[in-house]
């Protein structure tokens, strides 16, 4: 099984100082770039549409939080991954992601009204541990919202926001632990945030932690080259073992993937 965890407005500086152990041992035994790139605007729906499409919001269209029919559609994540044959699960706490896939392609889509209190990532991780061990998915995406609501809130970096990373790495930690050993595990934030707000092309905004660990992927491995947050679908295509759709424009980061010996 592979799955995908966003941890929303995530700051990749925020997590050295933060308790957070478990995103740090996931961190020691992957491969971790804290200078990935979101896109412009640096919010919250079109970054999960670049994401899960592969293409900046030039191309498709959607540049605030409310959805829109994509300018010229393209199949995204779900899309080709049912198209294949993979079984896909969505766990999410922020309902304006259920437009990131189209209607028929996810097995499972379960949404949990919660992103807006300070518990809600605990109900998301609850549910994920509930269905994924035994659900025989291929594909998981498991989205915690409520690190960007604390920094909305009360402002990122501020003393509330780091405790909520803290808190939101408890859940992960359950979640982590209940998935079988050889899960291949990708985690990134969609942006970062400054003040009380995101969506500028400011660094605080725009730089984003990306990291990918599992069987076969670098461990301790501090990734060199650069990771745009279009990169993650054709990566995660890789991981599952099909091919990324051809008008996806980022690429899949190689450089995760441990060097296999040359044949003799
Ligand atoms: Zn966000």
């Amino acid at each position: 099984m592979v799955v995908f965890i966003l941890i929303d407005g995530l700051r990749p500086d925020a997590i050295a100082p933060a308790a957070c152990p478990n995103l740090k041992a996931l961190m020691a035994r992957g491969a971790v770039t804290l200078q990935a790139q979101s896109v412009m605007p640096s919010i919250t729906l079109p970054c999960h549409t670049s994401i899960f499409h592969s293409v900046p919001p030039t191309r498709h269209g959607i540049t605030s939080n409310l959805w829109a029919p994509l300018a010229r559609p393209l199949p995204g994540l779900f899309e080709v991954a049912k198209i294949a044959g993979k079984h896909c699960a969505s766990i999410y706490n922020w309902e304006e992601l259920r437009d990131i896939g189209r209607p028929g392609s996810l097995a499972l889509s379960l949404f949990c009204n919660t992103s807006y209190q300070e518990d809600g990532d605990d109900s998301v991780a609850a549910e994920a541990v509930r269905v994924l061990p035994q659900g025989g998915y291929d594909f998981a995406f498991v989205y915690f919202g409520t690190v960007d609501t604390i920094g909305h809130f009360y402002g990122w970096m501020s003393e509330k926001y780091m405790a909520q990373i803290a808190r939101v790495d408890s859940a992960l930690g359950r979640l982590l632990a209940a998935l079988p050993a050889d899960t291949a595990i990708v985690l990134q934030s969609d942006h970062g945030g400054h003040e009380r707000n995101h969506g500028s092309d400011a660094p605080e905004d725009m730089t984003i932690p990306w990291l990918a660990a599992g069987p076969g992927i670098r461990a301790g491995y501090t990734l060199t080259e650069p990771v745009s947050l279009l990169d993650t679908a054709p990566t995660l295509a890789r991981l599952l073992g099909f091919a990324p759709h051809y008008e996806w424009e980022g690429r899949c980061v190689e450089e995760i993937f441990a060097e296999t010996p040359a044949s003799t």
